[in-house]
């Protein structure tokens, strides 16, 4: 019986053991982490996350996203009760993001802003939109049929599936990654550890890994929705921010309210909301949806919270690679995704079990994507 210790449980680390339970009844699953579904910490990105699904690889990296439509799609059709559904997705591209070839030029460089993108032919009722129905401003944009995540329902839907497949959960700190074989609740060695420590990856023992930095999601969770609005809207930039603030916004299932966002700041750590990107972020939403206060400014939102969430990003991509460590444990790594670790979750694990099958004779392989 394969003894699997995941560190972390976060979206990357419970989605990796769902997929081993999941394969076999003989893999005994212990997840240990050093916070839950529930906690709300800036250590532990996933909570704070919107979430939904736009596309942000560039196509040779899209592997993972294309992977996890299908089972995202498949959860919010059937499943009601994981807290995920159906939202129209409008991408809009703002002129000044753009050169005369149409290619893009904008801070956020990622494939969801791409001119005629690859996802065009994945994501479900794909259009360009006619010109008629362009905002000013903007060059153009597309729509299609996305999801929208209630990440506080998710994750405890996740752990609630690991709990019926027999998976324990462990509270624990790790200092070195070492710790983690010792770990499992059986209480012998595990075979294989995975490591699905997000951001605390630059901070974790043996791991260290240098690459990998915040990138700071100020945003607003507001109680107004506005079902004439219809979709989610993200827009290649802003006009008033620092080319690292943007304009989106989503409504979660069940009852989760809709999210103002939001900024993309490398490097800062900072956990405390900034009264000042508040404004922006509010009174952009208005300027641009004012149906959403009824037409009466940013005084008419009703707000649950102010967050900030720290997004895994990685210099050079998500490191999903296997490892020897000294002790001869082997690891398999699976952290730094980004602003994209739902979207590619499934794909992502995929891609863990297909290293934990293949037997481990040569140098391990990195896979990397491009970062949004
Ligand atoms: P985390 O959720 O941070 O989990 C890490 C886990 O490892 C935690 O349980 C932690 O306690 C544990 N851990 C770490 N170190 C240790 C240790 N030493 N000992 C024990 N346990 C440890 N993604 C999308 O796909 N779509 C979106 O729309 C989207 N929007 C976002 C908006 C914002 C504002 C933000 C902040 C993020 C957004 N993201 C989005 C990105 C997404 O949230 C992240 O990519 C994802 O949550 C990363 O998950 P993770 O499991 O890798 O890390």
């Amino acid at each position: 019986m394969p003894r699997i210790v995941v560190i972390g449980a976060g979206v990357s680390g419970l989605t990796c053991a769902l997929l081993l339970a999941k394969q076999s009844k003989d893999n005994a699953v212990t997840v240990v982490a050093k916070h839950m579904p529930g906690d709300y910490d800036v250590e532990y990105t996933s909570p704070w996350a919107g979430a939904n699904v736009l596309p942000m690889a560039l196509e040779k990296d899209s592997r993972y996203e294309r992977r996890t439509w299908p089972e995202l799609r498949r959860l919010a059709a059937e499943v009601p009760e994981s807290g995920i559904h159906f939202q129209r997705a409008r991408v809009l591209r703002r002129k000044q993001d753009y050169q005369a070839n149409g290619e893009f030029k904008g801070a956020l460089s990622d494939g969801l802003f791409a001119c005629s993108p690859w996802y065009k032919d994945v994501m479900d009722n794909y259009r360009e939109l006619p010109s008629s129905e362009l905002p000013e401003g903007i060059h153009s944009g597309c729509e299609f049929t996305s999801v929208c995540i209630n990440t506080a329902i998710y994750l405890s839907w996740l752990v609630s599936q690991l709990a019926a497949h027999g998976v324990v959960f462990k509270r624990a700190v790790l200092r070195h990654i070492s710790e983690a074989a010792g770990m499992h609740h059986t209480g012998q060695k595990a075979d294989i550890v995975i490591n699905a420590s997000g951001l605390l990856a630059c901070k974790l023992g043996g791991v260290m890994d240098s690459a990998v930095i915040p990138a700071r999601g100020q945003i607003i969770v507001v109680r107004n929705e506005c079902p004439d609005l219809g979709y989610m809207v993200s827009t290649s930039g802003s006009d008033d921010g620092d080319g690292d603030e943007m304009c989106y916004t989503m409504t979660r299932a069940l009852g989760g309210g809709t999210i103002l966002g939001g900024t993309y700041q490398k490097g800062n750590w900072d956990s405390q909301p900034d009264p000042n990107i508040a404004v922006r972020i509010m009174k952009r939403v208005v300027d641009n949806y004012p149906q959403l206060t009824g037409g009466k400014g940013i005084e008419a939102f009703s707000i649950i919270r102010h967050g900030v969430g720290l997004r895994p990003f990685r210099n050079g991509g998500a490191r999903i690679e296997k490892e020897k460590l000294e002790d001869g444990t082997w690891v398999v790594h699976n952290y730094g995704h980004a602003g994209w670790g739902y979207q590619a979750s499934y794909g992502c694990a995929e891609h863990v079990l297909e290293l934990i099958s293949i037997p481990q004779t040569s140098a391990p392989q990195p896979a990397t994507m491009a970062d949004r």
